[in-house]
């Protein structure tokens, strides 16, 4: 990990936190950083992926500013995190080009993948843009199936592959001073710290988005979102499975599990998006970084683009403007995949493994200055 100006703030404000040590309690930042003495960068990337950015240190902080020493851990945090995004973004470089210009970038290229896809059906057959399509296969006689398996196929085995590459980059920089095997222990009270955003403020009481009052509003919208995302996936995978091994081609009935996934899903994605949207609008901007509002924002409209083209496609896919819809969703969920190893959507892979070394330590009771 790069020493930066990011990384000497944090180590300046980690100092000043480990000889105080108030909010021991609020979060796994506080007693991982009471393990150690000294802090290298990478201490710092783990302490700053551990962070779910409640804000609860900055409310409770007799030394935030205005006071002289200006702790302001949320957003020295946010910045540090961004680094660490960047820095094990696969290819390198890569993770610059969604930061700064996150939303324009990723609206290009679901606008780009949308007009492909029209224009292949277009000099195909320009008729069937228009006509409305019904009965089994009805999607693939707009998008052929090799092309719609071909584009989809690639994007998300790209979004994972290089997502693999960052997570193990991260692992081995920040978790190199572990040694010894990964108990199940240690993972299932990560999967759990991870699944329950245990650490979301304060022991679990929430966050300080507004003022020092504690909300579980993010926490909420957080999980609609998240686990809308996750009955999405689920709805595309069981789509594959009667597609491809059960000999059932799309579009299904409104009572079949992945049409019913995919709408509680969307329904999720788009309430917990346009919620968190609406978090960032209305939060106190002090313990906030601009410089990544950028990138966070990008990736929630991509998300509540993904959900609401879903919805209107599912509810019109029977008129003559499915074959339009089609093409859009498509060109936003491509996007999207392509977008997911450089956006925000990375801190879920890398909060994991932070989890898990927080687990491990714990575990393990490793001693003061070890
Ligand atoms: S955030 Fe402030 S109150 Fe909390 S441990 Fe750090 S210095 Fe102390
Ligand atoms: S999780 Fe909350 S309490 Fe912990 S460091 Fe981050 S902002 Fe502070």
């Amino acid at each position: 990990m790069r020493a930066t100006e990011n990384t000497a703030e944090a180590r300046r404000t980690i100092e000043i936190c480990n000889a105080c040590r108030y909010c021991e309690t609020y979060c796994a930042v506080f007693p991982a950083m009471t393990l150690q003495r000294a802090f290298t960068d990478e201490d710092l990337g783990y302490f700053a992926n551990l962070c779910h950015n409640c804000k609860g240190c900055y409310q409770a902080c007799q030394y935030a500013p205005p006071h002289e020493f200006g702790v302001n851990l949320p957003q020295t945090f946010a910045e540090l995190r961004n680094e660490t995004y960047e820095e094990y973004a696969w290819p390198n470089g890569s993770g610059r080009l969604f930061e700064r210009n996150g939303t324009i970038v990723s609206l290009a290229a679901a606008a780009a993948i949308a007009f492909v896809l029209i224009a292949i059906m277009a000099l195909r057959s320009p008729g069937i843009l228009y006509a409305p399509q019904t009965g089994p296969g009805a999607f693939y006689r707009i998008v052929p199936w090799g092309v719609m398996t071909a584009f989809a196929g690639a994007a998300f085995i790209y979004a994972i592959v290089a997502m693999a590459i960052g997570a193990m980059r991260f692992w081995k920089d920040t978790q190199s001073d572990l040694s010894g095997p990964i108990t199940l222990k240690a993972l299932a009270r990560a999967l759990h710290d991870a699944a329950t955003l245990r650490y979301l403020g304060n022991d679990g009481k929430g966050c300080n988005d507004l003022d020092d009052q504690y909300s579980q509003t993010r926490r909420r919208l957080h999980h609609l979102m998240a686990y809308g995302f996750l009955l999405c996936f689920a709805a595309t995978s069981v789509a594959t499975v009667y597609d491809h091994f059960l000999n059932w081609p799309a579009p299904y009935p409104v009572l079949s599990w992945p049409v019913m996934l995919g709408t509680f899903g969307g329904v999720g994605l788009t309430v917990g998006t346009i919620g968190l949207i609406w978090v960032k609008i209305v939060t106190d901007p002090a313990p906030v970084s601009r410089k990544v509002a950028g990138g966070e924002y990008a990736l929630l409209t991509l998300l509540l683009l993904a959900a609401v083209t879903g919805l209107v496609l599912l509810a019109a896919r029977e008129t003559a403007a499915m074959g339009i819809l089609l093409a859009v969703h498509l060109g936003i969920i491509l996007a999207l995949f392509l977008a997911l190893p450089y956006s925000k959507f990375v801190h879920s892979v890398y909060r994991s493994a932070a989890l898990l070394k927080a687990a491990i330590e714990r575990e393990r009771n490793k001693p003061l200055g070890e």
